[in-house]
């Protein structure tokens, strides 16, 4: 079963169809494409300068462009001939303070960016030859800059939105007020035609009207058409200025209906991800983070050498993400 929607059949609907679409066959970024363009600590510092310099060195403090290069190889400094403060191309960065040389977290956003169904830690630690712990941080550090990248980045339009639980016995889509799990919104943009555009994967502490009022400020533009079922709660999306319809089956949630078709999709394909590879990982803490980079990943399907240009751009700009944040209790809409 693949991970990208269009190769599949919605949930409850039978065996998966297997189309050949230009998803699925895309090229991608090659493994020789990527170590040629970013084999070498040479073509990976070149490229953070290029990304946190455009205009060539500005020190961070006055601005100051005067500056020496003291240091080798990951202790490369450059110092202000002005203020002679020093600093260094991951400092104020995703990757700051980091050991590691520069080409092996460009190789871990190449994984982890081009990955259909979302590397685990464990399998990240095989392919970089790191420790377990440090996979497990740059996996964490680089899933919240991806949550964070889409964070900014609001659905609008027509969207159709469902609720689901994360966790429990068996991971995956739960029934609502089952113990143990941790509530989410799903939400699908879709466009004209009715074919997905974007999604939103949410944890949120529970399914009340303030949760997702607040869910939908955040994630939805004003103006956004959305469809739900008959769960009282998503009238809460009338106060971020969206007009809501629900659709109302019997006893059961109306996954039959076309309205619902791409939410159920995704919800199917992320409980597809999570048994395959992310069994292990504490959906209470960590939820906000796979779901915000299966997301990412998800939304940035069409064009997977954009992804990985786009990742590494803002994983060398955005600020440190720590690892008292990723081990810290995750932020839910509440
Ligand atoms: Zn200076």
């Amino acid at each position: 079963m693949s991970f990208w929607p269009d190769t599949l059949t919605p949930v409850n609907r039978g065996e998966p169809a297997m189309p050949m679409n230009r998803i699925q066959f895309q090229p991608g970024v090659s493994l020789p494409e990527f170590f040629l363009r970013y084999g070498t600590e040479a073509q990976c510092e070149a490229a953070m300068a290029e990304l946190r310099w455009p205009d060539g060195f500005r020190c961070p403090r006055c601005a100051s462009a005067a500056h020496y290069v003291v240091g080798h190889g990951a202790r490369k400094l450059f110092q202000c001939q002005a203020c002679r403060h020093q600093t260094s191309l991951t400092a104020g960065t995703v990757m700051d303070s980091t050991k590691l040389p520069l080409r092996t977290w460009f190789l871990a956003i190449f994984l982890v960016s081009q990955d259909k169904t979302g590397l685990s830690s464990l399998a990240l630690m095989r392919q970089l030859g790191t420790s377990y712990r440090t996979a497990w941080l740059i996996h964490h550090k680089l899933m919240a800059t991806m949550a964070g990248r889409d964070s900014q980045q609001p659905l609008s339009g027509s969207v159709q939105l469902d609720d689901a639980y994360l966790g429990g016995e068996r991971p995956g889509v739960g029934g609502r007020g089952s113990p143990n799990k941790v509530p989410i919104v799903a939400a699908v943009q879709t466009n004209d035609a009715g074919n997905p555009m974007r999604v939103k994967l949410s944890p949120v502490a529970g399914f009340t009207c303030d949760a997702i009022a607040s869910w939908a400020k955040a994630n939805l533009l004003p103006g956004c058409d959305v469809r739900s079922d008959g769960l009282g709660c998503f009238a809460g999306v009338i106060d971020a200025g969206c007009a809501h319809s629900y659709i109302v089956v019997g006893q059961r949630k109306p996954r039959e209906l076309p309205q619902f078709t791409w939410v159920n999709t995704v919800l199917a394909n992320l409980k597809t991800m999570i048994n395959g590879g992310h069994k292990a990982f504490k959906f209470a803490k960590y939820a906000a983070h796979y779901l915000g980079a299966f997301a990412y990943r998800f939304n940035g399907r069409f064009d997977l050498k954009t992804l990985l240009l786009d990742l590494i751009a803002h994983a060398a700009t955005r600020s440190p993400v720590r690892e008292r944040q990723i081990r810290g209790k995750a932020e839910v809409h509440d």
